[in-house]
């Protein structure tokens, strides 16, 4: 029987590696759902090419007559459904096995939790959900049977370097018990690891979507460069590993070689390495606990020159150490966090604020939007919702 996968996000950077792989191995996979927000041109090339059951055109950007027609007109068999709601729905599909959450932000939260409610197996790049809604999420996940797979490179790595008992299920106990000491979560640094504090408050969006090693969305490139995807991905490594921010730590590594590594109890520290290619990852969560060709160059060792090592520059980048503090503060913080970051990231990108100004937006609205406990969707919304308020304002006054 083919595995049978909806791809949420299906027209972005990972959405694009996903259906890479998939076609790669069409004895094994089969495209049952794709979604795409805006770019109504790739979602129908996408459905030619693979027939899926079913496309979700999620943005509000055309009416359901439109893009019914322009479906029509393709003579494509796809059912193609309209909204956020139908990301849920396609989501908790019966004949689902396997959703790729590839959806960037807070939008994939509900589709995702769908997912998670419905017991899927998730391949899990959209790490916003998870920081948003952290103790929420994998409470949903246990109680629901699901099983998260994640895809973003370093926590994939770091999955493949843990034993087989805590990749089936990773608490705390099981870390113990498997002598799993702590996880060591790579950055290569970004685009702006050796500039001066002074230049970078004159950096453009341009130099700040240009990762030095991987291509990616601009949303998860800005937080590369500010070291705020780090501080997400420590969020997210705790709740998915079920370890304290204490027992993750953060070294940056800018060849971009080994993807994340493991310290065990004995000294042992496994790594895995390989080219920076979302493939890998992602074919590995595809096909776990078995293995099949993704398309990457394998490294070639020979070529590859010295892996490097130093401690993060929290002076710099204070996006990381906000995200840990956020994390430790727990109640709604990550999701202030979360919220307030990208507001102060797309203000960026539109050439509204400063680079720098990214990380004053955030720890301004962290200490505006209420303290609360992030024990319910409702109250998480909420949150979400306010800090997005404050944060436009704080980025008006910048402005300003
Ligand atoms: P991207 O910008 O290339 O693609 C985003 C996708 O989400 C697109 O298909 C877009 O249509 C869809 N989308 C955007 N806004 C939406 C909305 N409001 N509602 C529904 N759909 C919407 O982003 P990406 O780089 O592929 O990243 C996707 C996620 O994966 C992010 O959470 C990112 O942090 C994570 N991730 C990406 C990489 C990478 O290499 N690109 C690596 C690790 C993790
Ligand atoms: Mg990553």
């Amino acid at each position: 029987m083919r595995q049978r996968v909806v791809v949420l996000g299906a027209t972005g950077s990972i959405g694009q590696s996903t259906l890479d792989v998939m076609a790669r191995n069409p004895e094994r996979f089969e495209l049952l759902a794709v979604s795409a927000h805006q770019n109504l041109e790739a979602l129908i090339t996408m459905c030619r090419q693979f027939s899926p059951r079913f496309a979700v055109y999620s943005g509000n950007h055309r009416t359901y007559a439109e893009v019914k027609a322009q479906f029509s007109e393709s003579g494509l068999t796809t059912e193609v459904l309209m909204g956020a709601d139908a990301l849920a729905t396609v989501s908790a599909l019966p004949e689902a096995d396997t959703v790729v959450a590839a959806i960037v932000g807070a939008a994939g939260l509900l589709p995702t939790l769908a997912a998670a409610k419905a017991g899927k197996r998730i391949l899990l790049a959209n790490k916003e959900a998870l920081v948003m809604s952290g103790g929420l999420f994998m409470q949903v996940v246990r109680e629901h049977g699901a099983k998260l797979l994640p895809i973003d490179s370093e926590h994939n790595a770091i999955f493949q370097c843990l034993p087989h008992a805590v990749q089936q299920a990773p608490t705390s106990e099981i870390h113990a018990s498997c002598g799993v000491r702590r996880l060591l979560l790579t950055a290569s640094g970004g685009p702006f690891l050796n500039l001066d504090a002074e230049h970078l408050a004159s950096v453009t969006p341009a130099q700040a979507c240009k990762h030095p090693r991987w291509e990616m969305g601009r949303k998860i490139s800005v937080d590369s460069a500010s070291l705020m995807n780090k501080g997400l991905e420590l969020i997210e490594a705790c709740w998915l590993f079920d370890l304290p921010p204490e027992k993750v730590d953060v070294h940056i590594h800018p060849q971009a070689i080994i993807h994340s590594l493991v310290e065990y109890v004995d000294g042992s520290i496994l790594a895995q390495l390989g080219s920076p290619d979302m493939r890998t990852p992602i074919a590995n969560a595809l096909a776990w606990p078995e293995r099949v060709p993704a398309g990457v160059t394998p490294l070639d060792l020979f070529s590859m020159g010295a892996l490097t090592f130093q401690a993060p520059d929290m002076a710099r980048f204070p996006c990381l150490r906000l995200a840990a503090d956020a994390h430790r503060a727990g109640g709604l913080s990550a999701t202030v966090l979360n919220a307030a970051n990208e507001e102060a990231v797309s203000a960026f990108l539109a050439e509204r604020i400063r680079f720098v100004d990214i990380p004053r937006v955030i720890e301004k609205s962290l200490e505006h939007v209420a303290k609360g406990r992030a024990d319910s969707l409702d109250a998480i919304l909420a949150a979400d919702k306010e800090t997005r308020g404050i944060a436009m304002q704080l980025i008006g006054q910048l402005q300003g």
